[in-house]
């Protein structure tokens, strides 16, 4: 009945015992009549109150209903909103590890063709596209397309056309940067059309335009549901271009270093082939001389023996006396055909030596008596001089090698020391062993070697360019002589020398 029910059923309770008291006498009835009504009026009382405070609980229920009501339209509209994001952030999410994995495919491309046919229907479709196209220019209005995704190539071709006909090519390859193409946007025929031929809704495009100048152009393209980033989607397609870019240079300059290489390579086989065939000309070139050299040391050696042995007969005096000028001539004869001897013998065997016809033997040399035959083939000239002698062998006791040649070597060398070495000086010869070579060293403290003559001193007949060998006969034979012969024992040879202060040999042998 509601509120104003009960003040209805109170004011009429009250205005029936108003009635019944009116015109009549007070009795029982009406006392117990008027506490009926008395009573009815206290009960709608209380009525009146529960009921004014049920209307009061219910408006303040309708409120909170209002409340709640609109409290779940807001979660509703910032859980769509929050999926939207979650959407666009899973979009991009996927867009940059497609161009993380696209960037790891284009650095390992080595060549620019191959960085254009790398774009495919994964890396377009995880930048919110469906078409995608990645091409190459090697001018502003040629066009070769290398990847082709959600397009066909006679499609690709038509679109070619558009492209170089409307001039939007040109337009591309000219301005760095993407362009946002839309049907709201497209004011442009050419956009329109471009829209069309791709059959898309949206589309960007861009050249590819490295350091070097531009190289190609990409567009992406898709049906445009609206609520998608466009800022986002220029950003992404600013650094797929620019990744494009950089592996076009990258892959360009490997291609030109890799040119490079080839070329040098190609001439370094050329040169090595050219000094081969030099080298086996000089080897064949060094063969005739040395079967020249001796073949005419051996017919010389045959007449000089000759001369030789008829200049010492008539010097016996089995022919007739000879006056003593006749006997000094003579004696001279034979000095000099000794010494042509000696020439002739060193050529020989250098020439033996470097055709391998001599072998060198392999025997153990006492150092005591080796040092000792030294001594007996130089003690003259080393007494001549007055020079003083020093040997120090440092505890070794053997060598290792051909006794006759390497005495040889060591005669040669304390020759030199002693032919180069003005009286009074000192000729030092020292062995010792290190590890598994031997070392021996001649010392002197002669007129020494220019610097400028040290790298021939062992070519044949090199004598170095110094005022004391117009003093000192030679031949220039002797060191080339020693060389050979050290090497043949697998050893080496080395000379340190300071002029006017001395020179040191020193001779490496194997002692194994
Ligand atoms: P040569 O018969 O002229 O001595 P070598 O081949 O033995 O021929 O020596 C070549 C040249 O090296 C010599 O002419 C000389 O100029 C130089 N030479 C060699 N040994 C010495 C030395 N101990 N001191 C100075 N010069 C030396």
């Amino acid at each position: 009945m509601g509120v104003y029910g009960n003040y209805i059923v109170l004011f009429i309770a009250i205005l029936l015992a108003w009635v019944a008291t009116l015109g009549t006498e007070f009795s029982v009835q009406a006392i117990g009549l008027a506490v009926g009504l008395l009573g009815s009026i206290a009960y709608l009382a209380v009525k009146a109150e529960a009921a004014r405070r049920h209307l009061a609980e219910l408006q303040r229920l309708r409120d909170a209903y209002t409340q709640l009501d609109q409290q779940a339209k807001h979660i509703i509209r910032t859980d769509v909103e929050l999926h939207h994001t979650q959407e666009e952030l899973d979009r991009r999410l996927a867009s940059l590890m497609s161009l993380h994995v696209l960037g790891r495919q284009l650095q390992v491309s080595l060549r620019p063709e191959e960085v254009f046919s790398k774009l495919d229907a994964a890396v377009v479709t995880n930048f919110g596209f469906s078409k995608g196209l990645l091409g190459m220019s090697r001018s502003l209005d040629t066009l070769e397309w290398g990847s082709l995704v959600g397009i066909t190539r006679p499609e690709a071709e038509e679109l070619t056309s558009h492209l170089q006909r409307s001039g939007l090519l040109k337009q591309l390859l000219s301005h760095p940067g993407p362009t946002i193409v839309k049907p709201s946007s497209a004011t442009d025929p050419a956009h329109q059309t471009l829209l069309k031929l791709l059959g898309v809704s949206f589309a960007v495009m861009t050249g590819v335009i490295p350091h070097t100048g531009p190289v190609g152009c990409l567009l992406l393209g898709r049906m445009d549901s609206g609520g998608i980033n466009i800022k986002a989607d220029e950003e992404l397609v600013s650094i797929l271009t620019n990744q494009i870019a950089t592996s076009i240079e990258n892959s360009a300059l490997y291609e030109q270093s890799w040119t490079t290489q080839q070329a040098l390579e190609r001439k370094v086989q050329d040169r090595t082939r050219e000094l081969a065939e030099v080298n086996a000309v000089l080897v064949r070139l060094n063969k005739s001389k040395s079967d020249f050299v001796s073949a005419v040391s051996h017919e010389l050696r045959t007449p000089l023996a000759a001369i030789k042995g008829y200049a010492s007969l008539l010097g016996s005096g089995q022919f007739g006396g000879l006056a003593d000028p006749q006997v000094e001539r003579i004696r001279k004869i034979e000095k000099h055909a000794d010494l042509l001897t000696q020439f002739i013998n060193n050529l020989l065997d250098i020439a033996r030596i470097e055709s391998g016809r001599i072998t060198m033997e392999h025997a153990s040399i006492p150092v005591e008596e080796f040092l000792t035959s030294i001594h007996d083939v130089i003690h003259p000239q080393l007494d001549a001089k007055h020079l003083q002698y020093v040997v120090d062998r440092d505890g070794v006791k053997e060598l290792l090698g051909d006794t006759q040649h390497l005495q040889r070597v060591f005669v040669n060398l304390l020759s030199n020391a002693i032919k180069y070495t003005p009286e009074g000086g000192s000729i030092r010869f020292g062995l010792k062993r290190e590890g598994n070579t031997l070392l021996a060293t001649v010392t002197d403290t002669g007129c020494g070697i220019p610097k400028e003559d040290l790298p021939k001193l062992f070519q044949e007949f090199y004598r170095a360019n110094d005022p004391i060998n117009q003093q000192v006969r030679g031949t220039g034979l002797g060191l080339a002589l020693v060389k050979r012969i050290i090497e043949a024992h697998h050893g080496q040879i080395a000379v340190d020398s300071e002029k006017g202060k001395g020179s040191t040999f020193t001779v490496t042998l194997p002692t194994t």
